[in-house]
């Protein structure tokens, strides 16, 4: 069972910064935000670097990540340690054919947590990128499968501790089936049988279909599964961090006990999510 201390926090664990080349501000403005809206953490979480510099358009080179954001993040976490506590994350894409390199970097790194995300459905080669083209209608039923069976796959890795936006999928268009449904709650089974979070991911509420990722559909099942949730802007500017947490915080009410997921370390434990400060 993950520590529950009893107290009330809340926190910010997925952010991108201008070195994934499509979002944009320096880590530190992020920080600086979350310190401004009275957070209690806040998680770095940029995009991981991909063998053969694999998609290099949505992310830095291994090279960045060792010279510019790791020393980054770490000057950041003592510089504001009296104001925050300044998370070393990352989001790292689940590939099967990238396991071993994930693997690895995810070891030699002392992170205090690692969000997995499915970006890519599909073999290499004929993979499905989840941005950068449209999907037509004829082809939702094949990206749906796909994509929940990779959710999967990425709970089965082993690799990660919490599993981002898990239905983003939808941003497509929405599409349901027995099929569907049936590897939904096989991929959340997973998800809980590994003990990993989902998060609630608010990005979605920015998006046309304004919904958070995911919506409440699959937070039933995440609540009848009992899996815990962490808390995420999936910011790509400063002004992002903690957007739109109103509504995040009224379904962690509702689909998560009122508590959030933490970690340090890799280390799981449970507060009750605090209100926005100056809420009511
Ligand atoms: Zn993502
Ligand atoms: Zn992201």
């Amino acid at each position: 069972m993950p520590k529950f201390c009893g107290r009330w926090m809340i926190a910010d664990y997925h952010t991108h910064t201008a070195l994934c080349k499509h979002a944009q501000g320096d880590v530190e403005e992020y920080v600086r935000r979350a310190v401004d809206l009275g957070f209690d953490e806040i998680g770095c979480s940029d995009h991981v670097p991909l063998p053969g510099n694999y998609d290099e358009r949505h992310r830095m080179t291994l090279e960045q990540y060792y010279s510019e954001y790791a020393p980054r993040v770490s000057g950041l976490i003592e510089k504001y340690r009296k104001q925050i506590r300044v998370k070393r994350g990352i989001e790292c894409d689940f590939l099967d054919w990238a396991e071993g390199w994930n693997s690895k970097f995810i070891a030699e790194n002392e992170f205090d947590f690692v969000i997995g995300s499915v970006h890519f459905v599909g073999p290499r080669g004929e993979e499905k990128p989840l941005f950068g083209r449209d999907y037509d209608k004829s082809e939702l039923e094949a990206l749906y499968e796909g994509y929940f069976l990779e959710i999967a796959n990425s709970a089965k890795s082993g690799l990660f501790d919490i599993i981002a936006h898990c239905d983003i999928v939808k941003k497509f268009g929405k599409f349901s089936s027995a099929r569907v449904e049936e590897l939904q709650w096989e991929a959340l089974s997973q998800v809980k049988k590994a003990d990993l979070c989902i998060e609630i991911n608010t990005s979605g509420l920015r998006k046309p279909e304004l919904e958070t990722y995911p919506g409440e559909k699959v937070l039933t099942l995440a609540r009848d599964l009992k899996i815990p949730l962490t808390l995420g802007s999936d910011a790509h500017n400063p002004d992002q961090v903690g957007m739109d947490f109103g509504s995040a915080i009224s379904l962690i009410n509702k689909y998560g006990n009122g508590r959030i997921s933490l970690f340090e370390r890799r280390k799981r434990s449970e507060v009750n999510v605090s209100q926005l400060r100056g809420a009511a």
